[in-house]
């Protein structure tokens, strides 16, 4: 079962990816991925440095954690470009812990359960150099076929959408407490 996919390069980025028609997909026969459990997606990888969140997804982890929202906003969130994202200590995801166990895995936002399906991973070149390196169990483990992949990865597309669609350009839920800045 995958961990926590944590640190990852911008979602926002998944509306420039190339769309792959099944019959040009390179993927056709399916890609390998089995989670290790080593981490590393968690930590940054040069652009790979963000976990972007929807506002009830910061909720979530805020109750999970017994946290009022504020309070858990002014620890862990940040505003960049009007996108909410987790703020990073230390080159990774503050919840990994030393043991590489994801610390809130049952309330993991939408970009850390679909790695390293992404639609902006979906491309050859992308996936070669750039999620395989950083994810040993991208290269090995149980085959997924490409309608599992495509629908793993509409799930970022619809997170993307849902999220621009609901607050186009608010960095926070109207009425809500707002994170720093
Ligand atoms: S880098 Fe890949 S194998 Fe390692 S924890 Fe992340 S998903 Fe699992």
């Amino acid at each position: 079962m995958p961990r926590a996919a944590g640190v990852a390069r911008k979602l926002c980025a998944m509306s420039d990816a190339p769309d792959e028609s099944a019959a040009q997909r390179w993927y056709e026969g399916g890609l390998p991925f089995s989670c290790t459990g080593c981490g590393s997606c968690c930590k940054s990888h040069g652009e790979y440095s963000h976990v972007y969140l929807r506002e009830e997804e910061a909720r979530a982890i805020s109750e999970h954690l017994g946290m009022e929202l504020g309070d858990f906003a002014a620890a862990h969130l940040q505003v960049q470009d009007g996108w909410l994202l987790l703020r990073q200590g230390d080159a990774q995801c503050p919840f990994l812990g030393e043991d590489a166990r994801c610390g809130i895995y049952e309330v993991r936002p939408v970009q850390c359960r679909t790695w390293p399906f992404w639609t902006i991973n979906l491309e050859q070149k992308t996936w070669r150099e750039e999620v395989t390196p950083v994810c040993p169990g991208s290269r090995d483990g149980r085959l997924h076929d490409a309608d599992t992949i495509e629908r793993i990865a509409s799930a970022t597309e619809d997170w993307y959408e849902d999220r621009l669609e609901r607050w186009p350009g608010a960095p926070f839920e109207p009425g809500g407490p707002a994170p720093p800045a």
